[in-house]
């Protein structure tokens, strides 16, 4: 649910003085015209020496987030400062990676928008809107996010949050054509960037808490017709599906599943961010999802590896057939995804050149692969606080998990990484220069348990299906550690207890040990992506500044304040021999939309670009009030708040946080009486700005239930 007052006060001070400029520029300098368009095509996305642009999600295909520029190195960087900036027109979280190519920098924001501006001044020159229903936030477990665009010849192609794939010419931003990837009815959302290799568009979708079959489409860059498609868990009647996955799981991965609950809930296993293309081995890499539910004993009767939930696989970029595959997490049961980020290497392992697959996937673990083989070099705990497993067996491949951690039976278990993951999309970075890899890493436990009766779990549509606990408390226990202890000292206005923490881990994956880190207290989810160079830097923003670092130390060199925190990686590019570097802002995404909310308001989004000798300066945001809610004239609930706190952590709490936070329930008007607050949760009065209607989930008398619990954390606060 949202309260509307935050997002009602914010929008009539918009209105009358933002939005009707929609996007605001200050640039500096002339506005040339963009320099020519040559095509992207495959010689452009291979060559690591174009280091003038950055083509891909992570700059070329290999994903390393490294760029050669160095006009912004170690001795420079204390002058830059900022070159220009735009402000977009939503406060939702802001992830993606900007693409930039011949004089034009592309970009999305949060609801699947896309927008062209000139490099060098951040001049518009098109946006594109698909129009995305609000009712599809209520399916997008980590808010309204996307994660950027592709670039192939004179196209530029997004995903959308309602599952399209969307072509646009790359002049004009007019649409080519537009394909639905997903089943509409099913609670499907893309928020990933797409990637085409060899005029194929490749792209994947999230939604597995939902409970959805996790897929993988291929279409044609000029027509967008379907190539081929993989699907990620079985089908659940047992057939084929006429899809490039059906002989594989036939072979082999149809008999890792047991029972039929994953038959309603589709398996999970959802492609939501790493797909990356090998040129040397012509194998596109897909990283996979969690199993849903989550819980591998009412899921799968506690059997079988569930292929291929948390998975590495390669298959063949042009029919999309299985090449070879590793799976992380055998059995999946904590959310451990394993859709993070790859970067694929030439590195010398004992004397010799290998060409790798690196990837530090949410359980904690650090993999580096055979590219060609999927043969397993190397898995080591990338963090010290990862406990769930003592190791990886490198002769069986698989995890040698600690007793006690499958709790999915009646048990419980409280481990590192929680279902945050000890890393989780926030793109890592790789310097061949000092062969390091950069790693945004978490430091967050989190606590499992099983329902009280695990038998009679049941698939409710449109929800999150976990088969977990309420709150992770353990049956027949009082509260654990953890969620439920913070939502209920929120409540009494208590002060919150320590948020976790995270680091910024050099990892060294040769010598299988960190070089470096950089402790970030409280950092949590306002710790961005990584971007290195060969400056000898690394750039990552941590809560509301991004800073420099030296890459070979670690030693900060350089900070900026953002104004708001930054969740996405900077990138970096050059133009006329001047070096800029780039990064998305924004609060948002993420569990209760993020960290920034704990002690911010909401605020624009905006892309800030850098250079040396940079003298623009963007203004504070200017932060709405608070909203008030003066709680003696509030309407006395007639609802019962114990009951209200069971509603709100299955429905609510995913998007506003466990600390009723996003945005602070606790202080809205609309809780001031008991019409008022049905009409947004029951009746859908903002749907248009992502809170649907719960009238499918919930009664009237429960929905008055959360406005008493949520009144009774208002009547402590002063
Ligand atoms: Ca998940």
């Amino acid at each position: 649910m949202s309260a509307g007052g935050a997002y009602l006060n914010r929008r009539k001070y918009l209105g009358r003085v933002i939005l009707p400029a929609l996007v605001l520029v200050l640039a500096t300098g002339s506005s040339a015209q963009v320099d020519a368009y040559r095509p992207v095509d495959h010689n452009r996305l291979l060559k690591d020496e174009e280091s003038s642009d950055w083509l891909t999600y992570g700059r070329t295909y290999f994903e390393q987030r490294f760029s050669p520029l160095r006009q912004v190195n170690k001795s420079t960087v204390g002058t830059l400062g900022l070159a220009w900036w735009v402000q977009f027109d939503t406060s939702r979280g802001q992830e993606a990676t900007p693409l930039v190519a011949d004089g034009v920098i592309y970009t999305t924001t949060a609801w699947s928008k896309v927008y062209a501006f000139d490099a060098r001044t951040g001049r518009q020159l098109w946006t594109f809107n698909p129009k995305v229903s609000g009712k599809t936030a209520v399916a997008s477990c980590c808010d309204v996010v996307n994660r950027g665009v592709a670039l192939w010849h004179d196209r530029v192609f997004v995903g959308t949050l309602d599952g399209r794939l969307i072509a646009l010419d790359r002049k004009t931003g007019k649409p080519a054509w537009s394909v639905q990837t997903t089943d509409p009815t099913l609670p499907y959302t893309i928020t990933g960037a797409p990637r085409v290799v060899k005029g194929k568009v490749v792209i994947g979708n999230g939604g597995s808490e939902y409970g959805v079959r996790g897929y993988v489409s291929a279409y044609d860059a000029e027509t967008g017709k379907q190539a081929w498609r993989f699907y990620l868990t079985p089908n659940p009647d047992g057939k084929p599906d006429g899809a490039a996955s059906d002989e594989i799981f036939a072979r082999m991965a149809n008999a890792t599943w047991f029972g039929d609950v994953w038959k309603t809930s589709g398996g999970g296993g959802t492609a939501w961010d790493a797909i990356t293309y090998d040129p040397d081995t012509n194998n596109l890499l897909i990283g996979t999802g969690n199993g849903a539910p989550w819980n591998h004993y009412i899921r799968s009767q506690g059997r079988g590896d569930n292929l291929f939930l948390a998975s590495i696989v390669a298959v063949k970029p042009e029919t999309g057939k299985y090449v070879w595959h590793y799976q992380t997490t055998p059995g999946e049961t904590w959310d451990y995804t394993a859709t993070q980020p790859f970067i694929i290497a030439d590195i010398l392992i004992k004397g010799a050149k290998r060409h790798v697959v690196m990837q530090a996937p949410k359980n904690g673990f650090f993999y580096v692969l055979d590219a060609g083989t999927g043969e397993l070099l190397s898995a080591d705990k990338f963090a010290p606080w990862v406990d769930w497993a003592h190791g990886v067996d490198l002769g069986t491949g698989r995890p040698i998990e600690r007793i006690g951690v499958r709790w999915g039976a009646g048990g419980n278990s409280r481990q590192n990484p929680g279902p945050s993951g000890a890393h989780s999309w926030k793109s890592m970075a790789f310097n061949p220069n000092e062969g390091l890899v950069y790693i945004p890493a978490l430091n967050r436990a989190g606590n499992f348990a099983s329902p009280p009766n695990p038998e009679a779990y049941r698939h409710i549509p449109g929800t999150q299906n976990r088969g977990l606990g309420v709150q992770g408390v353990a049956p027949g226990k009082q509260a654990a550690p953890g969620a439920l202890q913070r939502a209920r000292a929120a409540a009494n206005g208590d002060p919150l207890p320590p948020v976790s923490s995270g680091e910024l881990i050099a990892w060294d994956p040769v010598a299988r040990e960190a070089r470096w880190t950089v402790k970030y207290s409280g950092a949590e989810w306002g710790m961005g992506g990584v971007l290195t160079t060969a400056g000898s830097l690394v750039f990552q923003s941590v809560k509301h500044d991004l800073k420099a670092y030296d890459a070979a130390s670690g030693r900060e060199v350089w900070s900026y304040p953002l104004g708001a925190s930054a969740i996405a990686a900077p990138i970096t590019y050059s133009l006329d021999g001047v070096q800029y570097v780039a990064l998305m802002v924004g609060n948002g995404g993420g569990n209760g939309q993020g960290y920034s909310t704990l002690t911010d308001t909401p605020v624009p989004g905006r892309l800030l670009v850098f250079k040396l000798g940079g003298k623009e300066t963007a203004p504070d945001h200017i932060r709405t009030s608070r909203m008030e809610l003066d709680v003696s004239k509030a309407e006395a609930p007639t609802g019962d708040a114990l009951a209200g706190d069971v509603f709100y952590n299955r429905y609510c709490r995913f998007c506003h946080g466990q600390n009723f936070i996003y945005p602070d329930l606790r202080r809205s008007p609309a809780l001031s009486s008991r019409t008022r607050f049905k009409s947004v949760v029951f009746d859908g009065l903002l749907e248009s700005r992502g809170m649907t209607s719960f009238a499918a989930f919930l009664n009237e008398q429960e929905v008055e239930d959360i406005r008493a619990y949520l009144l009774r954390g208002s009547s402590n606060l002063r």
